[in-house]
C-alpha cells in the first residue's frame, strides 16, 4: 500500500512541480524563488514523511490537535529538515501551544493572538526545544464588495498588527498571506493577490525583513506566481481531495 501511495504522490507531487515550473516560464520568475508548502491536513505523518523523501521541506497544518500530534510523530531527523506552517484559523487559547511546534504561524490576523504566540515561543526557547523565534505572517482579508474574505485581517489593521508583532521578543515578522476569496475569475483573483503583494510590499517600508507574501493552492498557484507571491500553499493537488471542511 505505501509503495501505491508514494508513487500516487510522486507523481501528483511533480504534475504540481511542472505547473510552478511552467508560471515561472510565463512571468520569467525562477521556480527556486518560491517555496512549495504541501499542505498535510486530514493526511497522515507517513505521507508527510513520503513527501519529505521527495524532497519536500515546508508543510502545512490547519487544525491545532491534528498538527500537534502529526508532528511528535514524525522521526526525529525528519522533522529536524522540514518547517511547519500553521495555516489555519488559529483561537486565542491555542496560540501557546502552536507557537511551540510551528516554525511559522502564516495566520496572524488579530492583535490578541500575539501574547499567546510569544510566551508559548519563550517557554520553547527556555527549554531548548525550538532555536529560533518563531516566524509569523499576517492574513489578510481580500474580501471586496460583494465577495466574502476568507479570514483574515482588514488591511486598515494591518499596521497595528505588525507593530504588535514586532515589539514581541520571540515572534519574527515575514510578510502576508491571504486566502483568495471563492469563485473569482482568473483575473480577479491575480488583482486580489496583487492587492496582497501591495500590501506586502507597504509593509517593508516600516519592516523591511517582511519579505514573504504566500498566496495560491492548489486551484490558483498560476495567478500567486504571477502576483509575485514567494509561498504557495498547496494541499489537494499534491495529497488528493480531503473530506469537506466547514
Ligand atoms: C487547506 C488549505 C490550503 C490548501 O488548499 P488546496 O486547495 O487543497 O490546495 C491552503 N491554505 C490554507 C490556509 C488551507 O487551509
Amino acid at each position: 500500500m505505501s509503495v501505491d501511495r508514494r508513487e500516487e504522490l510522486t507523481a501528483r507531487l511533480s504534475a504540481v512541480r511542472e505547473r510552478i515550473d511552467a508560471a515561472c516560464a510565463v512571468e520569467g520568475r525562477r521556480p527556486e524563488d518560491l517555496i512549495l508548502v504541501a499542505v498535510t491536513k486530514f493526511f497522515p505523518a507517513t505521507d508527510v514523511e513520503l513527501l519529505a523523501g521527495m524532497g519536500v521541506r515546508d508543510i502545512g497544518e490547519s487544525r491545532d490537535q491534528e498538527a500537534g500530534d502529526k508532528v511528535s510523530e514524525l522521526a526525529g531527523a525528519i522533522r529536524e529538515g522540514l518547517r511547519v506552517h500553521f495555516v489555519g484559523q488559529l483561537q486565542t487559547n491555542k496560540a501557546r501551544r502552536v507557537a511551540r511546534y510551528a516554525d511559522v504561524v502564516q495566520s496572524v490576523d488579530r492583535a490578541r493572538l500575539v501574547r499567546g504566540l510569544d510566551t508559548g515561543r519563550e517557554a520553547a526557547l527556555e527549554e531548548g526545544e525550538v532555536t529560533d523565534p518563531l516566524d509569523v505572517l499576517l492574513q489578510v482579508d481580500l474580501g471586496e464588495g460583494e465577495q466574502a474574505g476568507r479570514g483574515g485581517s482588514a488591511p486598515a489593521d494591518l499596521a497595528a498588527l505588525a507593530e504588535a508583532v514586532a515589539d514581541a521578543g520571540h515572534l519574527r515578522l515575514r510578510g502576508v498571506m491571504a486566502i483568495a476569496p471563492r469563485d473569482l475569475t482568473d483575473d480577479d483573483t491575480r488583482r486580489a493577490f496583487d492587492r496582497l503583494a501591495t500590501l506586502g510590499e507597504r509593509l517593508r517600508h516600516t519592516h523591511p525583513d517582511a519579505t514573504w507574501v504566500s498566496a495560491g493552492m492548489s486551484g490558483d498557484l498560476e495567478a500567486a506566481v504571477a502576483a509575485g507571491a514567494t509561498h504557495l500553499r498547496v494541499g489537494s493537488a499534491i495529497l488528493g481531495s480531503r473530506p469537506p471542511q466547514r
